[in-house]
């Protein structure tokens, strides 16, 4: 029997620097090796006939070297390979570059398989840099071929041959899921699924092979959330609030009228809050759709009715935001608000503690600190989170923890379509915003290349001019990637382009995720009180900050953020008067990035980007950005396996109906797929 268990260095072809570059990918015994999936394939198993090939064309092609490759030296380390190749129907030239070593490779008279693109001039055609094996060792071409997630230390190459190398010794792997299943779904076997979905004979051998592994990944997933559900769903009575507290009272004294989503939502919330089942909602609503003062009126039904409410956001700045509009909307009613944040001195945190204790304080705003042990509440009644996704499942069970059975409101600005969210989040209900205020102004939204800098700089410089201030975005730009990629930047770099060239009459900051969380905020405020013009950040100002006065987001390099990221930023500005903007940078000019730079011009609804987005780059990216809290899968995509999602989904309801915890010994590989497979993530927020 193979022994997955085995440490990767006992795979040939991994020494030990191989081997500390597959542990940073998460790679450290055989098994983790392979069931490393491919994120795509490349189909060179069909050979073409040279006479058919098409300019442009990719192509597999075998063919005689009619003569020896002939060098040409240009300059002293550059140089030009060129070979002639025939298969009969027509003549290919074969070029490559600053590669001598090939000349003693090819053999005149000898048949190759090239794989490359092939560009035809005048009828005449030529194939550039192709990957080439002998006939019979044939490595690289001539089978449909893998391509693993990037990887910066490995070439494509040599993944493969180490994945190859390790898939070797494993020909035994046992069935991890009931055979009766695999008979009942008509699955290919385990063992044969991770070979072909490594090195598929053909396309029809990977699909089975995929659709086996989703089913496993998606029943694993299924299975541990119906386990969670039972764990949550015990009978247990919860709060009953006042049903002569109105929520009308605070509605209607506010400066502005609630849309008709908010009433309606504001509605469910309270008729939950009134029943004595604990209430556990999802608030989902488009960036800016207003979902603070739902909570905020939620939170004042709680204190009215005799009970404390808690506040939590992911970040500081955004805990401080909520706390001056709690006590800006609520302070009114006697109601006393208190912040508990990460950065307060010894003295007035006790003091606070000391307040929430007693019961002085009714609503306790703050960020992670709300979950030490220290913290402990006379009356807890309602947990409201902002931003759901940065909080695990475990933090919100650290926190209602700390009350009896207390009504819990999950907010989130992560558009998931209603059919998925169902799915996914289980025990919740959901209620959803899906209205923006009145009167909130389109944020104008243009995509534009590289050339167009100038311009830009001088909108910007227009803007500040005007007296407004202006976010520039950087992607995540890792080190090594940068060397290559002249197009490439990151945002420390560009500030400090900024300060020195165009924008040095300015007032430039730079904000990114390797600062304290002090220094983060610091600036953050700086920025709120109008004391930056530009300020120049990494993703790290995502997250529901509100600068009114900022009316301009520029996004450097837009190509690499997923376009519901794109959106989220893109919301940070139009929170104030003025007429706001979004400017898209890209580089390349892809079809698909094109179409996404389209997308983004021509919505402004939530829903729409995020659904566009999982079409055009599938869930992989989507799920990996930790945007969206959701579980990651290795290889199962939400969106286009939803089919198969809602057949597992029945598959796992009916197991846990009959088998609740997977005890039997029929479910006995059951219960091992999910232990291993599901609870080891306690951080997916569900
Ligand atoms: P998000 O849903 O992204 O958290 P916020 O709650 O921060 O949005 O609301 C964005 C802005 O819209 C805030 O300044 C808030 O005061 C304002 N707002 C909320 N509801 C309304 C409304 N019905 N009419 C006008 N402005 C509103
Ligand atoms: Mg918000």
């Amino acid at each position: 029997m193979t022994d997955l268990k085995k440490d990767v260095k006992y795979v040939k072809g991994v020494g030990p620097s191989r081997v500390k570059s597959l542990n940073k990918l998460g790679i450290y015994t055989l098994g983790d090796l392979v069931t490393y999936f491919p994120r795509d394939y490349e189909d060179r198993s069909q050979i073409k006939k040279i006479a058919e090939v098409q300019d442009g064309e990719k192509v597999t092609i075998e063919a005689r070297a009619i003569a020896s490759v002939s060098t040409r030296m240009l300059g002293r380390y550059k140089s030009i390979e060129k070979l002639m190749v025939t298969d009969e129907s027509d003549n290919c030239t074969i070029t490559w570059f600053n590669q001598t070593y090939i000349s003693k490779q090819i053999k005149r008279g000898n048949t190759y398989r090239f794989f490359g693109k092939v560009n035809v001039k005048m009828g005449l055609k030529e194939m550039m840099s192709p990957v080439f094996d002998e006939i019979g060792k044939s490595n690289n071409t001539g089978k449909i071929i893998p391509a693993y997630p990037l990887i910066y230390e490995i070439k494509p190459s040599t993944m493969r041959r180490i994945i190859q190398n390790g898939l070797e010794l494993v020909n035994d792997i046992n069935e991890i899921i009931p055979d009766y299943l695999v008979k009942k779904y008509n699955l290919m076997d385990y063992n044969k699924a991770i070979h072909q979905i490594h090195f598929p004979d053909n396309f029809t051998e990977f699909k089975k092979a995929r659709r086996r592994l989703v089913f496993d990944e998606l029943l694993a997933m299924q299975l541990g959330l119906l386990k969670l559900k039972g764990e949550n769903r015990k009978e247990v009575k919860g709060i009953k609030y006042d049903i002569d507290v109105s929520m009308s009272d605070v509605i209607n004294d506010l400066p502005f009228k609630l849309t008709k989503a908010q009433l309606r939502v504001l509605e469910e919330i309270n008729e939950d809050m009134e029943s004595d089942k604990p209430m556990n909602r999802l608030l989902q609503g488009d960036v800016g759709s207003g979902k603070t003062i739902v909570a905020l009126i939620s939170a004042y039904k709680a204190v009215k009715s005799g009970y404390q409410a808690v506040i939590m956001a992911p970040t500081m700045i955004l805990a401080n935001q909520h706390l001056e509009n709690c006590i800006r909307t609520l302070g009114k009613y006697g109601i006393k608000c208190e912040g508990l944040v990460g950065g307060m001195t010894a003295k007035q945190k006790r003091l606070a503690l000391e307040r929430i204790e007693s019961g002085e304080a009714d609503i306790i705003i703050g960020t992670h600190a709300i979950l030490e042990e220290n913290v402990v509440f006379k009356k807890l009644g309602l947990v409201v989170t902002d931003e759901q996704h940065r909080f695990g499942v475990k933090q919100r069970s650290t926190i209602v923890g700390k009350g009896e059975n207390p009504d819990v409101l999950v907010m989130s600005a992560t558009p998931i379509p209603r059919t998925l969210a169902l799915i996914l989040y289980g025990d919740l209900d959901i209620s959803i915003i899906d209205e923006l205020p009145p009167n909130r102004k389109k944020i104008e939204t243009v995509a534009v290349s590289k050339k167009m800098e100038s311009r830009v700089n001088n909108f910007i410089k227009e803007q500040i001019d005007a007296g407004r201030q202006a976010y520039v975005v950087c992607p995540l730009v890792e080190e090594t990637e940068n060397l290559d990629n002249a197009n490439l930047i990151s945002a420390t770099d560009l500030a400090k382009k900024y300060k020195d060239g165009e924008f040095k009459n300015y007032k430039v900051e730079c904000l990114h995720g390797k600062m304290r969380p002090k220094e983060k905020d610091e600036i953050m405020q700086r920025f709120k009180e109008g004391q930056i013009d530009i300020l120049v950040s990494t993703t790290v100002i995502e997250v529901g900050v509100d600068v009114p006065n900022a009316s301009l987001m520029v996004i450097e390099n837009a190509e690499r953020f997923g376009l519901a990221q794109l959106h989220q930023l893109r919301g940070r500005v139009g929170r104030g008067e003025y007429k706001s903007y979004c400017v898209l940078k890209y580089t390349g000019n892809s079809q698909n990035t094109r179409e996404r730079m389209e997308t983004m011009v021509k919505t402004d609804n939530g829903m729409i980007v995020a659904e566009k987005d999982l079409e055009l780059r599938g869930s992989g990216d989507f799920f990996g950005t930790a945007q969206h809290g959701l579980p990651e899968f290795k290889i199962a995509n939400l969106f286009t396996d939803v089919e198969q999602l809602k057949e597992v989904q029945a598959l796992a309801l009916e197991i846990t109906d009959k088998d609740p915890d997977l005890s039997t010994s029929e479910n006995s590989r059951l219960n091992k797929l999910v232990k291993e497979k599901f609870t080891a993530k306690e951080e997916i927020t569900i």
